[in-house]
C-alpha cells in the first residue's frame, strides 16, 4: 500500500489535499473546543451586564432582588447557547469536510489529468527511447509559441527536442559506422586479394604488385588520419590560435607546397590577391589546411592543361578567398551535399583518386569555427568549379 502511494503521483497529490483538509478541520474543531467557550462566555457576560444596566422599560432586569436569579438564568442561557452553537459549528464542519473532500477528489482528478498524465507519457516515451526507439515523441500543443506554453508543455517540448537530437545523432552514428566500414572494405579487399595472389603464385612478386599494395595501405592510412581529424573538428575538440594574418602569405604557402604537383600534372596554378587586402583574424595552420584541401581537390579534379586560380577580395567585414578550376565541374544536384561527410559526386571516380569525401567536411568545420562560410558553385560537368570561403577581417 505505502509503496504504491510512493509511486503514484496522483494518489500522493490526493493524499496531500486530504491531509490539508484534515489538519484544517482538526484545527477548527479544537479552536471551537478551546478558544470558543472562553470567548463565548466573555461576550455573553458583557451582554448580560449590558442588559442588567438597562432601565426596566427597556427590558433591563434592574433592582437588587433579581440579581441571584439573573445570574442563574444567564448561566443556563449561556450553557444552552453554547451547546447549540457547538452543534451548529460541528454540523457546519461536517458539511465543510464533505465539500472539501469532494473538492479534493475533483481537483486531484483534474491535476492528475493535467500533470500526472503528461509526466507519465514522458516517462514511457523516455523508456522507449532508451530501448532504441528514437522516433518516440510526446504530445505538445503545436499551435502555441514557447512563451505561451506552461511549464509542463515546455518540458514536453524540450523532451521532443532532445529526442530529435538523439535521433539525428543516432542516425549519424549509424551512417558513420556504415561509411567507415564501406571505406575500409575496398582497400582491405584489394590488399587481401593481392596477398592471396602472391601466396598462390598467381601474382608475380614484382615491384608493381607491391606498389599496388602500398597504395592501398597508404589510402587506408589517409582515411584513418582523415577520420581522426574529422572527429576532432566535428566535436570542436581543437583550439584556434588566431592572430592577424595576411591572406597573401597563406596563399603563397599553399602555392609553395603544391607547385611541384601542379607542374607534374601539367596544371597551371595562378594567384590573384590584391595588395590592399586587410589582414584576417585566423589560425594560420588551420586555414593553410583549408586551402591545401581546396587547392588539392582542384588539382585532383582538373585534367592536365587546365588552370586553377586562387583569388581573394574584401567582402564587407570579411575577406573572401576563392579557388577556381577549369576541371570536370560538378552537376547542380550534388552541390548542396558536397560539404557532407563521405559525400562524393562520383564514387568510383573518387575512389580511383583516393578521395574519401571527408576533406570538404573538415574545410567547412574549420571555416565555420573562424566565423566564416563556405560556398561552392559550378556551371555543370566539364565547366569547372569555384569553392569560396570567408574569413573575418582583423578588428
Ligand atoms: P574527396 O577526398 O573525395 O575529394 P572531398 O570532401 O574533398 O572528398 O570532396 C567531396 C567530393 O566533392 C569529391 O569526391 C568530388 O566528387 C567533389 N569535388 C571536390 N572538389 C571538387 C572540384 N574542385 N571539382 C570537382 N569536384 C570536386
Amino acid at each position: 500500500m505505502f509503496s504504491s502511494v510512493r509511486r503514484h503521483l496522483g494518489l500522493k497529490l490526493f493524499l496531500s489535499y486530504m491531509l490539508v483538509i484534515v489538519v484544517g478541520i482538526v484545527v477548527l474543531a479544537s479552536a471551537v473546543e478551546t478558544v470558543a467557550p472562553t470567548a463565548f462566555d466573555r461576550h455573553l457576560s458583557e451582554m448580560a451586564a449590558m442588559m442588567a444596566n438597562m432601565p426596566a422599560g427597556m427590558g433591563g432586569m434592574g433592582g437588587m432582588g433579581g440579581m441571584g436569579m439573573l445570574e442563574r438564568q444567564t448561566a443556563n442561557l449561556e450553557l444552552d447557547l453554547f451547546t447549540n452553537f457547538r452543534k451548529a459549528v460541528n454540523e457546519a464542519l461536517l458539511w465543510a469536510a464533505l465539500a472539501a473532500f469532494a473538492a479534493a477528489v475533483l481537483t486531484s482528478i483534474f491535476v492528475s489529468r493535467r500533470i500526472v498524465t503528461p509526466v507519465r507519457e514522458m516517462m514511457l516515451a523516455s523508456r522507449r527511447i532508451a530501448e532504441g526507439e528514437y522516433r518516440e515523441r510526446v504530445r505538445v500543443p503545436s499551435n502555441l509559441m514557447w512563451d505561451e506554453l506552461d511549464d509542463l508543455e515546455r518540458l514536453a517540448l524540450s523532451f521532443n527536442r532532445m529526442a530529435n537530437k538523439l535521433e539525428r545523432t543516432e542516425a549519424t552514428r549509424r551512417e558513420l559506422i556504415g561509411n567507415v566500414a564501406h571505406e575500409l572494405r575496398t582497400p582491405l579487399a584489394t590488399i587481401k586479394g593481392s596477398m592471396e595472389g602472391l601466396i598462390d603464385g598467381v601474382l608475380p612478386a614484382s615491384p608493381a604488385t607491391f606498389q599496388q599494395i602500398y597504395r592501398e595501405v597508404d589510402r587506408l592510412q589517409r582515411l584513418v588520419d582523415d577520420l581522426q581529424e574529422l572527429s576532432r573538428v566535428e566535436a570542436g575538440a581543437f583550439t584556434l590560435n588566431r592572430r592577424p594574418v595576411a591572406v597573401r602569405d597563406l596563399v603563397e604557402a599553399t602555392v609553395n607546397r603544391l607547385a611541384r604537383q601542379f607542374a607534374d600534372k601539367g596544371v597551371t596554378l595562378e594567384t590573384s590577391v590584391g595588395d590592399d587586402l586587410p589582414l584576417v583574424w585566423a589560425d594560420e595552420d588551420r586555414i593553410g589546411q583549408v586551402l591545401l584541401n581546396l587547392v588539392g581537390n582542384a588539382l585532383q579534379y582538373t585534367p592536365p592543361g587546365g588552370r586553377v586560380t586562387i583569388s581573394a577580395r574584401p567582402a564587407g567585414e570579411m575577406v573572401e578567398i576563392a579557388v577556381t578550376d577549369t576541371g570536370i565541374g560538378i552537376p547542380a544536384e550534388h552541390l548542396p551535399h558536397l560539404f557532407t561527410r563521405f559525400y562524393r559526386v562520383d564514387k568510383s571516380r573518387s575512389r580511383v583518386g583516393g578521395g574519401s569525401g571527408i576533406g570538404l567536411t573538415i574545410v567547412r568545420h574549420l571555416v565555420e569555427a573562424h566565423g566564416g562560410r563556405v560556398h561552392v558553385a559550378s556551371d555543370g560537368p566539364g565547366k569547372g568549379s569555384t569553392f569560396r570561403f570567408t574569413l573575418p577581417v582583423k578588428k
